[in-house]
This record gives structure tokens, C-alpha cells and sequence, in this order.
């Protein structure tokens, strides 16, 4: 059976992204914070230590924070917490996996961005900066494993209805938002949930180093 890990998948999209890939057949590793805290480095090393010897085909760094704030108001804490979180953590834990894809010639990565690591938006300075980042990442190892049949694309949700939007965007901003968006409406996890599982699923076969914006058209205005 294949097999996927996801990070974030108790919620939002990766909670989708977790009911598209269980339809799809997959056996998905989706670790709660108890398992795994990306923000605390020994948490990562244990969680790697415990799956090193398990292969998977897929990984998918889903999980993700966003603190919004001016650019004076950002405190070193959040600076430090979204730079693990959105980045280290990835970083970390395509370390892990990759190995065991490369031995069996075959693997299949998605890194969450952002469409703010397209354009920018006002207090997403360290935000942007991660995504931004994990594009980088993507871009890097998309070249580094193509040889071994390993493809690694970022999908940039546009907006979303997840608690990470709501936390974000009171209801009269979000209704506001909607407005902006050529589609009308934000997009349900589900609909990230479905690129990223066509990206990781056994029809992709050459679509790498990618990033692609899931967003009701708002970057193409
Ligand atoms: P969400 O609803 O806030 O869910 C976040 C997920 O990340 C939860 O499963 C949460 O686990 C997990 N998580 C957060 N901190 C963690 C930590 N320290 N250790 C382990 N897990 C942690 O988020 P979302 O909206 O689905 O966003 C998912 C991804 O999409 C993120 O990378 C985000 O930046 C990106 N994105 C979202 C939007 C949007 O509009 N929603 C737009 C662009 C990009 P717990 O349940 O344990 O807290």
C-alpha cells in the first residue's frame, strides 16, 4: 500500500488533504501535536527516529502559522516560531523522507505556500518570508531528486475557510474579501485538497518544481 505523511492533518486543509488521499487508497501517517510539535526540534528528531525505517511515497508539509502583524509590532518569539514552523520543520522533515524515496526510485511532495508568497499583503513580513522560502525549497529539490523520480511542486491556497482564515479575518472582512476574488467566494479545504492529491498522485508524472496557486483567480487580476 502507499503510503503519505502529513503534517496539519487534524484540521483545515490538511484534514482534507487526509480524507482525499484515504479515498484515494492511500495509508496516511498524520501525526497529532502530541506526536509531533514542529515547533519543538527534539519532537521532530524523535517523530524522524520513529519512522526512519518506514517507507513513504508521499509527503505533504501542510502545517503552517501565521501571525499577522505591522511590521514594528513583530515580536523575535513569533519571528522564531514561524521561521520553525513553516520552514525548519519542512526542511526537517524532507530530510527524513527523502532518503527511503530515493531507494525505491519514487516519491511524491507537496509544500504549502501561499499566494502571499506571491504578492504581498500588509503584517505578512515573516509570513511571506517562510513562503517564500519553502518555494526555494521546492524549486532546489525539485532539481536534486528529479533523477530519482522524486517531484515536489508548492500549491499557494488563495483564501480558504479553514480556523486559520477565521483567526486572521472577522466575518464582515471575509464577506469583504469574497468581493475581490473573480470566483466570488473563498475556496473550501476540499479544493486544495484535490490539486494537491492530483500533484501526488500516480498521474503526475511530470509536473515538478511547480508552484501553483489554488485561488478563485485573485493573482491573475
Ligand atoms: P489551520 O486550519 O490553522 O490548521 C493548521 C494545522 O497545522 C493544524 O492541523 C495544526 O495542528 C497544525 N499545526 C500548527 N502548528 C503546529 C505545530 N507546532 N506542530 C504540529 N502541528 C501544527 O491551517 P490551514 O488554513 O488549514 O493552513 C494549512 C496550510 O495552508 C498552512 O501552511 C497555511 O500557511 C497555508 N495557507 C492557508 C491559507 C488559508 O486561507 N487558510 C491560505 C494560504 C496558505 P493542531 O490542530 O494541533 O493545532
Amino acid at each position: 500500500m502507499r503510503r503519505a505523511l502529513v503534517t496539519g492533518g487534524s484540521r483545515g486543509i490538511g484534514a482534507a488533504t487526509v480524507r482525499c488521499l484515504e479515498r484515494d487508497g492511500f495509508e496516511v501517517v498524520k501525526p497529532t501535536r502530541d506526536e509531533l510539535d514542529l515547533l519543538n526540534v527534539e519532537s521532530i528528531d524523535r517523530f524522524c527516529d520513529s519512522i526512519r525505517d518506514i517507507p513513504f511515497q508521499v509527503l505533504i508539509n501542510n502545517a503552517g502559522i501565521n501571525d499577522v502583524h505591522a511590521i514594528e509590532e513583530i515580536t523575535d518569539d513569533e519571528i522564531a516560531r514561524m521561521i520553525a514552523v513553516n520552514l525548519v520543520a519542512p526542511i526537517k522533515l524532507l530530510r527524513c523522507v527523502t532518503g527511503g524515496m530515493k531507494a525505491q526510485r519514487y516519491g511524491r511532495i507537496v509544500n504549502i505556500g501561499s499566494i502571499w508568497g506571491q504578492a504581498g499583503k500588509p503584517g505578512r513580513t515573516v509570513y511571506a518570508a517562510t513562503k517564500h522560502g519553502i518555494h526555494g525549497i521546492t524549486q532546489t529539490l525539485a532539481v536534486e531528486l528529479a533523477p530519482y523520480n522524486i517531484l515536489i511542486n508548492t500549491v499557494c491556497p488563495g483564501f480558504t475557510l479553514t480556523d486559520l482564515t477565521r483567526k486572521n479575518n472577522p466575518p464582515e472582512v471575509i464577506r469583504e474579501l469574497e468581493q475581490q476574488i473573480p470566483l466570488g467566494r473563498m475556496a473550501q479545504p476540499e479544493e486544495q485538497a484535490e490539486a494537491i492529491a492530483y500533484l501526488v498522485g500516480e498521474k503526475n508524472t511530470y509536473i515538478t518544481g511547480q508552484m501553483i496557486a489554488v485561488d478563485g483567480g485573485y493573482l491573475s487580476k
